[in-house]
């Protein structure tokens, strides 16, 4: 049996070699969330991914930048 980490939750959309499109739902197991596949011998192990952490809007406290930035609207 192999093991594939994902970083999508709750379910896991795979493909099977015959095409088919197979939905497994992880489970809390051993610590981990993880989902087991029978039907192509698979692991699903859950792992947060590394940028979930990360804010990804800008900090309204931090002031403009002001620098020579290329903006393309230069006239020439
Ligand atoms: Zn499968």
């Amino acid at each position: 049996m192999r093991t594939v980490h994902v970083s999508e939750y709750p379910a896991i959309q795979h493909r099977h070699r015959d095409g088919e499109i197979v939905t497994v739902r992880l489970r809390r197991q051993e610590g981990d969330l993880r989902a087991t596949c029978a039907g192509c011998d698979t692991v699903f192990v859950y792992r947060k991914p590394a940028s979930s952490a990360v804010t990804h809007y800008k900090s309204p406290l931090l002031p403009p930048v002001k620098g020579n930035w290329d903006t393309g609207e230069d006239e020439h």
